[in-house]
């Protein structure tokens, strides 16, 4: 899979077609005329299997979202001298099927069996667990040569240019529900303090259209394609979030803010709520606004060969219960992002499967989710025991 230029179209992207939800090599065209995108296949001859979509095909901002999420840049094909870049828990593009009829799914390598070997030819085995396509659920063994490592994060002027077009055509639709004024819920806080970017929630706002089916927060069970906990990931409106413990009390949401970026190249705003005194320990969110980008960053925090960690080795963690589904409106408006003062000293920073930063990092997360386990015995025990005083009350007054 290269990307390399035919005509004028780039076959620059992998896309997840929408007939056999195989990856393609693929390029795009927009028709400005006819409002239309051209999704052309590189292996293909064009016309006949060209996938074409109209900007009247996305009924919602949802369904625009997961279409976007059907591109991402050429996956990395690896040298034979590169197999120790896929280790385990990572998730890969894999080939499947024989040589006429060879596609490419997504699959979580389950385990790694190195060899000894030369830079030449690799002797190393793959088992894949597959995430879609005719394999999907079944765990089967493979080898370097069929594998190739996801790059994320599409930044593509045809396709933002598509989305803009998309995106009218919705507003246009939905006028006939109420509107809310554009960073209505966080005006409090972007207009006592000019430096927290205050375009960014203008951004949120591009959904500033809201149904009113979507005024309610709900879970967001659509996004776990495997059985994931997803737990702490919310969606209230149109604001994406995520709900994160065992953050540094001290740590600066403007920090958040530059690390996600720098990371994952996606546009955040983050919060650190108040903890009580007796926590080691704060929670916070941070709300972007789409959720394929929610995915993209669910998927980087909870990347299972990495830990996001302060200059304490304290990981991040996403909360994970159900306890906790509050109204984030509410939430927000009490907290003034303290952005005078980005501590310098506190550093955020990635560490790696296998080194020993990674090794700390885990043991601190067993415990915390241990002490977390721990509590919501406690609260379920409270609940009962609530109740029963409760059901006393009522039977005593009657
Ligand atoms: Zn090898």
């Amino acid at each position: 899979m290269t990307a390399f230029n035919a005509g004028n179209v780039s076959y620059k992207f992998d896309y997840r077609s929408t007939n056999d939800d195989a990856w393609y090599n693929c390029g795009i065209v927009l028709d400005h005329e006819k409002q239309q995108l051209r999704v052309k296949f590189e292996h293909f001859k064009p016309i006949e299997n060209d996938e074409v979509f109209s900007i009247t095909d996305f009924k919602d901002q949802d369904q625009l979202d997961e279409f976007i999420a059907r591109f991402r840049p050429v996956s990395l094909v690896l040298d034979d001298n590169e197999c120790s870049r896929v280790i385990e828990g990572m998730t890969v593009c894999a080939t499947y099927g024989d040589e006429d009829s060879l596609r490419y799914f997504d699959a979580v390598v389950d385990a790694v069996y190195y060899k000894e070997h030369t830079a030449k030819k690799c002797l190393c085995n793959y088992m894949l667990f597959w995430q879609h396509g005719p394999q999907e659920g079944n765990i089967t063994a493979t080898k370097l040569e069929n594998i190739s490592l996801i790059s994320y994060g599409v930044d593509d002027l045809i396709l933002s240019e598509f989305s803009k077009l998309v995106e009218e055509n919705l507003r246009g639709k939905s006028s006939e529900f109420f509107l809310i004024p554009k960073s209505s819920f966080l005006s409090k806080i972007t207009s006592s303090n000019e430096t927290l970017l205050p375009q960014e929630f203008g951004s949120v706002g591009h959904s500033s259209l809201v149904g009113h089916s979507k005024g309610k927060e709900r879970f967001f069970l659509e996004l776990s394609d495997q059985d994931r906990d997803m737990g702490g990931v919310k969606e209230t409106g149109r604001h994406h979030y995520i709900i994160l413990e065992n953050l540094e009390r001290d740590l600066c949401p403007t920090l958040m803010m530059m690390f996600i970026h720098e990371q994952t190249e996606i546009t955040a705003q983050a919060y650190v709520f108040p903890n009580l005194s007796m926590e080691t320990y704060a929670r916070g969110a941070i709300v972007v606004e789409s959720k394929s980008n929610l995915k993209r960053l669910y998927e980087f925090i909870n990347n299972p060969n990495q830990f996001i960690v302060s200059s304490t080795g304290r990981p991040w963690v996403i909360a994970e219960d159900k306890h906790r589904i509050g109204n984030f409106k509410t939430n927000l408006q009490g907290l003034q992002p303290r952005v005078e003062n980005v501590n310098t000293d506190s550093e955020l920073k990635v560490v790696w499967l296998g080194t020993e930063e990674y090794r700390n990092a885990k043991q601190l997360k067993d415990l915390f989710i241990e002490y977390r386990n721990h509590l919501n015995g406690l609260a379920q025990r409270l609940e009962k025991e609530e109740d029963k005083v409760k059901k006393k009350m009522k039977t005593d007054s009657h």
